[in-house]
């Protein structure tokens, strides 16, 4: 649905820069042979193309390695929107019909970047991002992470089964495979002569078990799911980063299974390096466990303030911790929710921090996530909701660095 989305905001995009002289997509479609189409239709047309070509890739606007046409990404945002402020939203890329195409009308009528984490780790993320920030000279942080499985656990390569032929994790998420699970699997398996394949039916539910709960082989026909520190490792954190203080497993999983891929978020906020050589002050909405300011960090970009919104203790307590074992130099502020951001406080934060230069966010996906089949309620669903709240953040900061 996501990919089908994203054609249609593209669609819409194009719809809205075409001139009513010039021929629609579909029009476009029926007369492919159609020698009459101006110059800049067919250039359109051809952009349209490669964009639903890429999306089914979710390689965003390039990843390292596989280059996009310099058509796509020659985005040539608008004067008025280029930064700074710079901003940079997030959530999943597989929402609610509809749901993209507002959040990117709210933001500028900026095209979403959607992007797939698989080709930054061992594990599918897809994301999508709306951001105005340069998209030429990315590069990857280093050292570059293990992107297979089996090299993120060469512990698991002499119980991998060859019929289980994952490279790739899916989607990590907020919670995780049982041991009964597992014992059945296990059962499962051993139920085949030794040395022998189990029969195709069996393969086939142990694999649809596997792929669902992303579960490694550890041991003898063995599966578990990840444990908390191999999943900071496939995000990118330092390890540990969640762990102890008071934070057991479950929650750990949660706040993981929330939050960015730091080498991906890196390698777009990779170009503010050149441009803030003295550091960066930063408004982090919905901050999580830090994951926007542990890139930044790992970027080598001093970060002077931050004012990091996050409603959950645990996730603050975490963000504190890493900021204080980290040796940070700078300001951090925590404010516990978006909705107490008011003019007032930004105004005392802008003149005494001299303007933020960007505002990160990527707020609940609770409401739009397909994992969730009670509230899927779209983006005006109670937590989802909250995008209007980046929103109006964001255009305040705007408004107020304009006007000092
Ligand atoms: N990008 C983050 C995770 C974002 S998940 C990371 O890298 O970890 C969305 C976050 O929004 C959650 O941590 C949730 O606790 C927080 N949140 C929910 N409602 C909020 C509110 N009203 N104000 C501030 N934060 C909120």
């Amino acid at each position: 649905m996501d990919v089908i989305e994203f054609i249609d905001a593209a669609r819409m995009r194009h719809d809205a820069h075409v001139a009513p002289s010039e021929v629609k997509v579909e029009e476009l479609q029926s007369n492919r042979h159609n020698h009459e189409l101006n110059r800049s239709t067919r250039f359109k047309k051809r952009k349209m193309d490669e964009m639903a070509r890429l999306s089914n890739k979710m390689i965003g606007f390039g990843v390292p390695g596989v280059p996009v046409p310099p058509m796509v990404i020659n985005r040539n945002l608008p004067h008025y929107i280029r930064g700074p402020p710079y901003f940079y939203y997030e959530n999943v890329a597989l929402t609610p019909k509809g749901v993209w195409s507002t959040i990117s009308r709210f933001l500028y009528d900026i095209e979403p970047e959607f992007l797939d984490s698989q080709y930054f780790c061992a594990a599918q993320r897809k994301r999508g991002y709306i951001h105005n920030l340069p998209t030429n000279n990315r590069f990857r942080l280093l050292p570059i992470p293990p992107t297979t499985i089996q090299e993120a656990f060469p512990l698991s390569r002499p119980w991998w089964p060859a019929w289980d032929t994952r490279t790739k994790l899916n989607c990590l998420v907020t919670c995780v495979g049982s041991a009964p699970l597992t014992e059945r699997i296990k059962i499962a398996v051993e139920k085949s002569a030794e040395n022998e394949e189990p029969p195709s039916h069996i393969k086939k539910y142990v694999m649809n078990l596997c792929k669902k709960w992303n579960l490694v082989w550890v041991g003898k026909n063995r599966v578990a799911p990840l444990d908390p520190s191999e999943m900071e490792l496939i995000m990118g954190f330092p390890e540990n980063h969640t762990r102890g203080g008071g934070i057991g497993n479950t929650k750990r999983y949660k706040l993981l299974g929330n939050s960015f891929q730091v080498d991906t978020v890196a390698y777009h906020l990779l170009v503010l390096k050149n441009l803030f050589l003295g550091g960066i002050n930063v408004l982090s909405l919905f901050t999580g466990i830090g994951g926007a300011e542990v890139a930044l960090h790992r970027l080598g970009i001093p970060l002077k303030n931050v004012v990091s919104v996050e409603m959950s203790k645990t996730c603050r307590i975490v963000v504190q911790s890493w900021w204080e074992e980290t040796n940070q130099k700078g300001k951090l502020i925590h404010v516990p929710d978006v909705r107490e951001v008011t003019e007032h406080i930004l105004k005392k934060w802008i003149s005494e921090f001299g303007g933020f230069d960007i505002v990160i966010g990527g707020s609940p996906c609770n409401n739009l996530a397909g994992g969730n089949r009670v509230s899927r309620d779209g983006l005006e669903g109670q937590h989802s909701s909250l995008f209007y709240e980046y929103y109006r953040i964001l255009q305040s900061v705007r408004h107020l660095m304009r006007a000092s």
